[in-house]
């Protein structure tokens, strides 16, 4: 096989760094990693020090990107994701959405690369239609809280777009739903590592609202699977990635106290504006031209990912 010399955005986060750890799996040839760890950390890829695949670079994206050598997939996955984050970083946000996608897109150029961009479920906004297709257009506020990350997104499609249809870049965009496991951070805000983290310490789970809105959670090793499929196809429209196991967000947190074994309770606080009422993805796409399926349930995925937190907060 060709040696495949990769460029990875956002690395050192959550879905960045399992991407890392399944490139090297797959045998490319070279990773290297431009993060200017804002929400990434050093610590998700500490067990690859000393690995001469790896290379690190801590810039940020949205003011410029170089890199030395030949490049023959650029993946642009940084961005803080987490809705704290969208009132925490907004113009960070913003900018990674539209110069870092810029500046991604001119290294492939540049490099005559392929290109990969990770959406979200949010292009979809507050959806009206359940599940979502990728041919849906979506419900979104343009100026609410989320809307910094929702357009950020829906800009970096567009650009995406007009990439590939005015260069002919050979682009893919992939759209996750709700993802979680190990390495994502005890205090993004985003309701798994809240309620995990309170059920270990045996507070109670703040379910914002009523617990009635839904979303479905995917285990980080099957949307991961799907995006190495995606990478090693050429198809050009969005793919969503996801699962299609949708849950209340009180189903959910009972789920989180069962799994853990935890005697919490629940309370209720006011619930976020614009928070989407129900999130599901319509896998049909990702099914029919990957052969995209998932395999981690939501009891198998929470146990590890609750070991995780265990080791975070010293509780083992
Ligand atoms: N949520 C909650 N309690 C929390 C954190 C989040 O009830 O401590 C709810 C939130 O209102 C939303 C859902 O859980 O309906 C998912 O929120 P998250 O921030 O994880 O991500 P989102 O899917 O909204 O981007």
């Amino acid at each position: 096989m060709r040696k495949v010399n990769a460029v990875l955005t956002g690395g050192a986060g959550f879905l960045g760094s399992h991407l890392v750890d399944r490139l090297l799996l797959e045998r490319w040839n070279k990773v290297v990693v431009l993060d200017n760890l804002i929400t990434g950390s050093l610590s998700n890829l500490s067990h690859l020090v000393g690995d001469p695949r790896l290379v690190f670079q801590q810039v940020d994206v949205s003011d410029s990107v170089a890199v030395d050598g030949p490049v023959d997939f650029v993946f642009h996955f940084a961005s803080p994701a987490s809705p704290d984050d969208f009132t925490r970083h907004p113009i960070e946000v913003m900018k990674v959405g539209s110069l870092g996608t810029l500046n991604a897109l001119e290294l492939a150029r540049a490099k005559s690369a392929k290109f990969m961009m990770a959406s979200t479920s949010e292009v979809y906004g507050d959806p009206l239609i359940s599940p979502q297709p990728e041919t849906y257009w979506g419900n979104v506020n343009s100026i609410g809280p989320r809307s910094v990350y929702d357009e950020a997104k829906r800009f970096s499609e567009a650009l995406t777009m007009a990439y590939r249809n005015h260069y002919g870049l050979d682009t893919r965009i992939v759209r996750f739903f709700n993802t979680y496991g190990p390495r994502m951070r005890l205090d993004d805000g985003r309701v798994v590592p809240n309620f995990v983290k309170q059920a270990l310490l045996g507070e109670p789970l703040t379910v914002y609202g009523d617990g009635s809105n839904t979303r479905s959670f995917g285990y980080y090793e099957d949307v991961i699977t799907g995006v190495y499929l995606l990478a090693t196809h050429d198809y050009r429209e969005p793919v969503n990635i996801g699962t299609e196991e949708e849950k209340t967000i009180l189903e959910f947190a009972r789920a989180v106290i069962k799994v853990s074994n935890s005697e919490s309770e629940i309370s209720y606080l006011p619930a976020s504006v614009d928070d989407p009422r129900q999130r599901r993805p319509d896998l049909t796409r990702a099914r029919t031209i990957l052969g995209y399926e998932y395999h981690v349930n939501l009891e198998e995925g929470l146990q590890k990912t609750i070991e995780f937190f265990k080791g975070k907060l010293d509780l083992k």
